[in-house]
């Protein structure tokens, strides 16, 4: 470059090139440097060409930093995250000024991965730009909105009114993100969960910000998602926790610490036991019983819930067929099963279920699937599809937790689902609050319309199981009647229950 630089100068004396030269520096390095050549033959205290040049190694990596941080999402067009952290640290300098606090909002959607993996990536792009979109419309004016990457929006609130403004702000979010998005056709729910950190009295890095809010996050996220959880100090701790029962998580079924407690179902009008709902628990080495609650979400983050799914699935089938043979022999009765988003929408779900029936001898009518009404994302055919699938098996299904997603009537309609179990929430006060009860009784009759049977969750006194038997509810569970406990426990309680009715039947 340099020799033609020079022939060229030669050639035509008036031309000053400027080139770009890359010259190995004395330390072993190279270094970029500009050069200009000027040809000053023509000059007798010169007589030569004279080559000047500058290392600008430096202002060369500022200029690509910049270049790259000028350029904004390609996908959403929203600022991306080295434009965030800009933004971000200018805000907390004019904050220590003012005397305003700055917060941080971190929203990741729940479920993406769900979409993605089961829509495609295209259908996962789709939703990121129009909910990229909604978060922009929500945001009132000296806030920033960027995409931080992958599913995770951030939010900056330069300066913070109140706590009520912020924490009205992620009210709003919350609301405007959980409008029905269309996809492939189809509306879908998407939620969201948001971390909100608040810069404090003392200096912050921008990083700190960042990094709690991240944490509140996940604290939102393992309180059930679809939640904003502001940052404080306490929950720092959580976060260890949270790194070590990750690991520690992955190892659970290996190490055989995963238990099943079973919790029995009875009908509401004869006393009988008709089922069990089988609830997994982890036992933890140090912490004892840990509750589904605590590691459901993050065993689906981490991809653990699939293989814990199997192991459930397969030990709730086995000690049917063992209940089948011993102290339920003789008896018309079914295992409940839950299953989760990923475990749902896992490709082979179905042939797995097939499988475990025929490795434990399993009548499939004896088997129910419960599948979370949230799960069944509205009007998505692809829940549909893996239903009839396994309905197809002959095993029964259940939509669980109903009342508390946003099925409408006419999706609830094309379901082929046997059972609606009425979310716990509606029977606590079924029996002191008329407005509960007309809902449970609009439940029962839809239900009854469709052709499904209901099972009412939460029975804690007596009084709720006869209001539910006579607006129809044949069947209920609940700890007026046994709590979940493990199999040895339930074994007592079904021999006494057994019993107990015998005696009835044989008294009337
Ligand atoms: P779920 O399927 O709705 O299960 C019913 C929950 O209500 C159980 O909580 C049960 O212990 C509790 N319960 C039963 N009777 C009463 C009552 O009278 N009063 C009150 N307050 N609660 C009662 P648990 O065992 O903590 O399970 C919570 C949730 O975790 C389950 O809700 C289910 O969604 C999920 N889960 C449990 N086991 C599994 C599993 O093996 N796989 C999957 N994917 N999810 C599971
Ligand atoms: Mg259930
Ligand atoms: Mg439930």
């Amino acid at each position: 470059v340099l020799r033609a630089a020079l022939a060229d100068t030669m050639a035509r004396p008036r031309l000053e090139p400027t080139l770009e030269l890359k010259m190995l520096s004395q330390d072993g390095r190279w270094r970029d440097y500009e050069a200009t050549v000027t040809n000053l033959l023509d000059k007798p205290a010169v007589t030569g060409l004279v080559v000047n040049a500058r290392d600008v190694t430096d202002r060369k990596a500022l200029e690509d930093e910049l270049r790259h941080q000028a350029y904004p999402d390609p996908l959403t067009t929203l600022p991306n995250r080295s434009m965030f952290m800009e933004q971000l640290e200018t805000a907390l300098k004019q904050g220590r000024q003012t005397g305003k606090k700055t917060a941080v909002m971190f929203i990741d959607l729940d479920r993406f991965k769900v979409v993605n993996d089961s829509l495609g990536h295209n259908v996962g792009d789709e939703l990121l730009v129009a909910l990229g979109e909604r978060l922009l419309a929500t945001t009132p004016a000296p806030s920033l909105v960027a995409r931080f990457g992958g599913d995770e929006f951030t939010l900056l609130v330069p300066e913070v009114e109140s706590l009520e403004a912020l924490t009205a702000l992620a009210h709003e979010l919350l609301g405007a993100l959980r409008g029905p998005v269309k996809l492939l056709g189809h509306n879908t729910i998407v939620t969201a969960s948001i971390g909100i950190s608040m810069s404090g009295e003392r200096a912050m890095h921008p990083r700190d910000l960042i990094r709690s809010a991240d944490i509140a996050l996940s604290h939102a996220k393992e309180q059930g998602r679809s939640r904003f959880v502001l940052f404080d100090e306490t929950l720092d701790k959580y976060s260890v926790d949270r790194l070590r029962l990750e690991s520690e998580l992955r190892q659970a079924v290996e190490k055989d610490q995963l238990r099943l407690h079973y919790q029995p179902e009875i009908d509401l009008n004869t006393g009988e036991i008709v089922g069990f709902e089988a609830l997994v628990r982890w036992m933890h080495p140090s912490l004892g019983l840990i509750p589904p609650a605590e590691f459901i979400t993050l065993a689906e983050e981490t991809g653990e819930m699939v293989s814990i799914g199997n192991w459930v699935l397969r030990e709730a089938c086995r000690q049917a067929a063992e209940w089948r043979e011993t102290v339920m022999a003789g008896r018309r009765f079914t295992m409940a099963v839950n299953v989760s988003a990923n475990e749902f929408l896992e490709p082979g779900l179905a042939w797995e279920v097939l499988r475990v029936l025929r490795e434990t001898d399993l009548d499939p009518t004896m088997l129910r699937i419960e599948i979370t009404e949230s799960i069944l994302l509205d009007d998505s055919s692809i829940a549909t599809e893996i239903l009839l699938e396994l309905k197809r098996i002959g095993v029964e299904l259940a939509i669980d937790d109903f009342g508390t997603g946003y099925s409408s009537l006419s999706y609830l309609r094309r379901l082929p689902a046997d059972i609606l179990k009425i979310d716990r929430s509606f029977v606590a006060d079924v029996d002191q609050d008329e407005r509960e009860a007309a809902i449970v009784e609009a439940v029962v009759r839809v239900a009854g319309a469709l052709g499904m049977r209901i099972v009412a969750e939460g029975i804690e006194r007596i009084e709720q199981a006869h209001f539910l038997a006579e607006m129809g509810c044949q069947t209920g569970q609940g700890y007026h009647f046994a709590r979940p406990a493990e199999a040895l426990v339930t074994e007592a309680t079904i021999i006494e229950r057994n019993t107990l009715h015998s005696e009835d039947a044989v008294a009337s």
